[in-house]
């Protein structure tokens, strides 16, 4: 059931030690609720602005609990000891920015995930002004489909962007997972501008040949690289990461339908390896020489 309460955030889980959501060891905070459907999705449980009912191992439970600031801040603090250690984590640090309010935070930290984190961000103003108080690193991985609103509220608190780039032809990106290109766009810009660090990941996944329903027909690739190529002259991108279709959300699927929902579980082709290089490729050829940055191939 909805909360009345305006400062509480829907939580759907807490994921403690993670390697690959930012530098360090984060803690990752995945928030319910998602603009976006895209059919691929790998968290469908985060989609719901609710919290719902799944069925699994021969018992019922529920995604997502309610938290106020106060009560996620609690959570957040016990890591700080681990965001503290992974100093010695140099590999993992590459991507830390040498500003002034970075260089004083700790080398781990907290990312935000989701769904869809931007939507809930105006109720986390507090959290986040009180993590920065503990110079915790502060990372969000986000669609960009949001308000202008919730996207400056972020730019003021967080320190490294992870920005999804899906599909760049406006009637895909609309028919496909229900996304305004322009709202995308307009954020993007805005994003650029502001100087925060960004990481760019892709999702690459198959379609049959029916539906268009992935992302990795050539012309939305052509579209992808363009992009990148641009914004390289515009703002501070510090990698790519091309992220390898999987379908490890396929129990988290079933478990939601056992518990009475309707959600459509995803159909994967397979992406191959080659494929996944010669997009790697594309996105180089496209990349100013003066403006190299890596290019990650990452499967999960
Ligand atoms: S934006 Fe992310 S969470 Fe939302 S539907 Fe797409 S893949 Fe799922």
């Amino acid at each position: 059931m909805p909360d009345t309460s305006p400062k509480r955030l829907l939580v759907t889980n807490i994921q403690r030690f993670s390697l690959h959501d930012g530098p360090g060891i984060r803690t990752t905070v995945f928030l319910k609720g998602c603009s976006l459907r895209c059919p691929w999705c790998a968290n469908p449980e985060n989609i719901s602005h609710n919290i719902e009912k799944y069925y699994k191992d021969g018992k019922y439970g529920e995604y997502g609990k309610w938290y106020s600031c106060d009560e996620l801040y609690a959570e957040l603090i016990k890591d700080v000891p681990f965001f503290r250690e992974s100093e010695e984590n140099t590999a993992l640090n590459t991507y830390r920015i040498t500003s002034f309010r970075q260089l004083k935070s700790l080398p781990g930290g907290v990312t935000f995930s989701g769904g869809e984190p931007l939507l809930q961000i105006k109720k986390m103003e507090s959290l986040l002004e009180r993590l920065r108080g503990e110079n915790i690193h502060l990372a969000i991985e986000t669609s960009l489909f949001s308000s202008k609103e919730s996207l400056n509220a972020a730019i003021k608190y967080i320190d490294l962007f992870y920005v999804d780039i899906k599909l760049l032809e406006a009637n895909r990106c609309l028919t496909t997972i229900k996304g305004d290109l322009e709202t995308y766009k307009a954020n993007l810009s805005a994003l650029l501008s502001s100087g925060c660090p960004i990481v760019f990941r892709i999702p690459v996944i198959s379609e049959d040949a029916e539906h268009k329903n992935g992302t990795l027909d050539e012309s939305n690739q052509k579209l992808v690289a363009q992009m990148i190529s641009e914004s390289l002259h515009k703002g501070n991108v510090l990698k790519v990461e091309l992220i390898k279709e999987h379908n490890l959300g396929l129990t988290k699927y079933q478990a939601l339908k056992d518990g009475g929902s309707d959600v459509v579980i995803p159909q994967y082709h397979g992406v191959s390896d080659a494929q996944m290089e010669s997009y790697r490729n594309l996105i180089l050829a496209e990349t100013p020489a003066d403006k190299r940055m890596p290019v990650e191939i990452c499967k999960i």
